[in-house]
């Protein structure tokens, strides 16, 4: 489903060029779960990054279903993203102003243009996603109002509103304690068996890397076998 070929990333500082990805190649098939693993600063954030198109690698292709997608200009680009990928992070990056709902379908909305839901269609699924993620009665909650396990519920919600794919996930439990960061991660696991969506998550805590797929460790920029 996606191709990684030599992937490549550095960053050009005032003291010289920093390589972060030195020429990473994985090949992720449809329905997998894959954790990333590895010590902090090795450029799992930038790789998860890359892998969703927020950014563009130095050097090196990724496919997605056999389509060069850094060979795409801006509005298809743009497009494929809102279309394939979904992100969850570390923190929630939920609008305080907004409600528990309104966050929810606020990409429904980036993504009608290309999607073509209309109003009422997103407000029915986000409440529905809402009901799934098991926050029923908390739709007009704001993210304030909320406990941080609700709140990453609500960004898993709103990675979900426009049906990727892909779900990237970096350090989705990392700001939550051990039984909150449980229960979040098997929310992952029971969307990823249910709905056979594909996830690479960035995570620190081994036992729960341990019910993924597979396990990757990147060091010294490169990915291998965990
Ligand atoms: P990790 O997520 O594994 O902790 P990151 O991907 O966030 O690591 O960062 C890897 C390295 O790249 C770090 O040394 C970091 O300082 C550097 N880095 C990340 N983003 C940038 C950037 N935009 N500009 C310069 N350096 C960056
Ligand atoms: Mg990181």
């Amino acid at each position: 489903m996606i191709e990684i070929q030599n992937l490549k990333k550095s960053f050009i500082m005032k003291a010289g060029e920093l390589l972060v990805l030195k020429g990473i190649n994985l090949a992720i098939y449809e329905g997998e779960m894959i954790a990333i693993v590895g010590a902090s600063g090795v450029g799992k954030s930038t790789f998860l990054h890359i892998l969703g198109t927020l950014d563009s690698p130095t050097s090196g292709k990724i496919f997605y279903n056999g389509i060069d997608i850094f060979s795409l200009d801006e509005n298809s680009l743009a497009s494929f993203r809102n279309r394939t990928v979904g992100f969850v992070f570390q923190f929630h990056h939920l609008l305080p102003e907004f409600t528990a709902l309104e966050n929810v379908m606020m990409p429904g909305f980036i993504g009608m243009g290309s999607k073509r839901l209309r109003y009422e269609e997103i407000v029915e699924k986000a409440e529905r996603l809402l009901d799934e993620m098991g926050l029923p009665g908390r739709k007009n909650h704001r993210p304030g109002e909320l406990s941080g396990g609700e709140q990453q519920r609500i960004a898993v919600a709103r990675a979900l509103i426009l049906e990727p794919e892909v779900v990237l996930a970096d350090e989705p439990t990392g700001n939550l304690d051990t039984a909150t960061g449980n229960e979040i991660f098997d929310l992952l696991i029971r969307l990823n068996r249910e709905k056979g969506i594909t996830f690479v998550i960035v995570t620190h805590n081994e036992s729960l890397s341990r019910h993924c797929h597979r396990i990757l460790k990147m060091v010294d920029g490169k990915l291998v076998d965990n």
